[in-house]
């Protein structure tokens, strides 16, 4: 088996939400996943080393909170991707998200519906633990915000 991790993009997840191009340099909003993200940091370094590395110097990437990042924002795309990785993508809920709390979470692998929720808290707070009765492979759900 070749496992290849295709890559999501911060664009493909829905994090950008401005991109201001002007004269003495470039600003970026972005609105994290979560705002206690561990990874926060990190993701706002690499936007500023990505456009720095286009030859611009002076670059500022901004936290937007308000409104709060959703799974909605999320690309049909990056979707696709989280499935191949073999983390089921959220469900939309058109700002109802009360009501897919009690959805089926559908196998990345073999598109059983036939799944259990192990653990609401995965390796990381936006990850569910699943597991798949048909295949009989765990997986993980990144849960719909
Ligand atoms: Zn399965």
């Amino acid at each position: 088996m070749d496992p290849e991790i295709p890559f999501v993009s911060i664009v493909e997840m829905g994090l950008i939400r401005d991109v201001s191009v002007r004269r003495d340099g470039v600003t970026v909003k972005m609105t994290p996943t979560f705002s206690g993200c561990p990874a926060l940091h990190a993701i706002k370094a690499d936007i500023a080393n990505c456009i720095r590395d286009l030859g611009v110097e002076n670059v500022k990437v901004e936290t937007v909170l308000d409104p709060p990042w959703t799974s909605d924002w999320i690309s049909d795309l990056a979707r696709d991707k989280l499935k191949q990785f073999g983390l089921a993508p959220p469900p939309r809920h058109g700002g109802r998200i009360e009501l897919i709390f009690y959805d089926t979470v559908v196998c990345p692998y073999c598109d059983s519906q036939n799944t259990n929720l192990k653990n609401d808290f995965g390796p990381t707070l936006c990850r569910a633990i699943c597991y798949c009765n048909d295949c009989q492979q765990p997986f993980e759900q990144f849960k719909a915000l």
